[in-house]
């Protein structure tokens, strides 16, 4: 892209970045905010009401005299859709730009088959948009998460252990099918863009998403970025707790995720005598007081708080947000797991921690997957401002 057209593009996601974080704002304090002069900031701010992303507002705070003119987002103004890819069905959401679920849709996973799964989210992109009656040239993009290691630049899922791929040049196939642009991640990474963007970790630099259900998922905010490392990095679930314990899905043994995940509940609860079909059957089990199942659940908390302890002591967060299914075991997964973190971790680290627990409703996975278009929005990127031709 032509280097003054690129600055062009940066300076008006900066002025609608700073919208969107004040709720309303003048065009004064968006030059003071971002540092452009008043002038760009009038003819970039007058671009984006054309558009339709931004409305003026006539209720500012008058000291005698005109009233100022408030600039807010028009959360209508455009519309993304999030998908969740899981073994057996995808959930998809469409959101405004405030990430207000407008529209939801769950189809059936038809396999595992990537051309197939590609298919069916173009079909379900198609379905949603048509039911929710928006016009689709206010469609900016597709988010797509998925559980393994995703490299989110290129789209490309390396590995995929729930649906056996490897090297899937998914975001691809989909953009092929939907011409729309499509961003592919971790499942755990969107959910982590969605509370950082819109939910609890608003206004915090550091902070981690901390995800219990079939596995243990991990996102990770350092100095207000996600943190990604080669692309791989959250991989909690699999630090090896005990070298000589069970053999995990990834083939090391005492994993994290065989203490706490879904199936390794079920399979250490059979172990005692205690049958259950799924994890409902032992959720209830456990609500009704088996004192087994309890035992399980209380270790589950605790070697999850042992796990979490280590990473409070290497990245020093200021923030844990829980979300996933197994918050839905409350304090009885919870209490041990803080009674594990914080006897041992180095308390002056832990004193200060705040913790959040997200109860996981769900739009929550397809509306992460969302935000990693609506990311693109508000940081500095080109690319679906150009498609959506504001
Ligand atoms: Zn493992």
């Amino acid at each position: 892209m032509h280097k003054q057209k690129l600055l062009r593009v940066q300076n008006r996601a900066l002025v609608l970045n700073s919208i969107r974080q004040h709720g309303s704002i003048s065009r004064v304090d968006v030059s003071r905010h971002t540092g452009l002069s008043v002038g760009a900031v009038t003819a970039l701010t007058r671009e984006l009401v054309d558009s339709g992303l931004i409305y003026e507002k006539q209720e500012g705070d008058s000291r005698g005299g005109r009233p100022p003119i408030l600039l807010a987002l028009q959360p209508e103004g455009a519309y993304v859709v999030g998908a969740k890819l899981t073994e057996d069905h995808i959930t998809f959401a469409l959101t405004n730009l405030d990430a207000d679920v407008i529209g939801r849709l769950t189809l059936e996973n038809p396999g595992i088959e990537p051309e197939a799964v590609a298919q069916r989210v173009a079909d379900g992109i198609h379905r949603l948009v048509a039911e929710s009656r928006i016009q689709r040239s206010r469609l900016l993009g597709v988010g797509i998460g998925m559980a393994g290691i995703v490299d989110a630049e290129t789209g490309v899922c390396h590995t995929s252990p729930i649906l056996g791929w490897s090297n899937v040049p998914f975001a691809d196939m989909v953009e092929q099918r939907t011409i729309l642009p499509v961003y592919l991640d971790n499942d755990v990474n969107t959910l982590t863009l969605v509370e950082k963007l819109y939910g609890a970790g608003v206004g915090s630099n550091h902070f981690l998403t901390i995800t219990v259900g079939r596995g243990i998922g991990l996102g990770i905010v350092v100095n207000g970025q996600l943190y990604r490392g080669m692309g791989g990095a959250g991989e909690f679930g699999h630090t090896v707790i005990d070298p000589h314990g069970y053999t995990c899905d990834c083939g090391k043994r005492g994993c994290l995720e065989t203490f706490v995940g879904d199936p390794w509940l079920l399979r250490r609860a059979a172990e005692h005598d205690r049958h259950f079909n799924t994890i409902d059957e032992l959720f209830h089990a456990a609500q009704s007081g088996d004192s087994v199942v309890l035992d399980l659940v209380r270790q589950a908390g605790a070697t999850l708080g042992y796990g979490i302890a280590m990473l409070v002591n290497v990245l020093n967060p200021q923030l844990l947000i829980f979300s996933g299914e197994g918050m839905r075991y409350g304090d009885l997964l919870l209490e041990p797991m803080r009674q594990g973190l914080y006897a041992n971790a180095m308390s002056t680290l832990s004193a200060g921690l705040k913790m959040h627990v997200e109860p996981l409703g769900d739009d929550a996975w397809a509306r992460g997957a969302a935000s990693l278009v609506l990311q693109e929005l508000f940081r500095t990127s080109a690319r679906e401002l150009d498609t959506v031709g504001v």
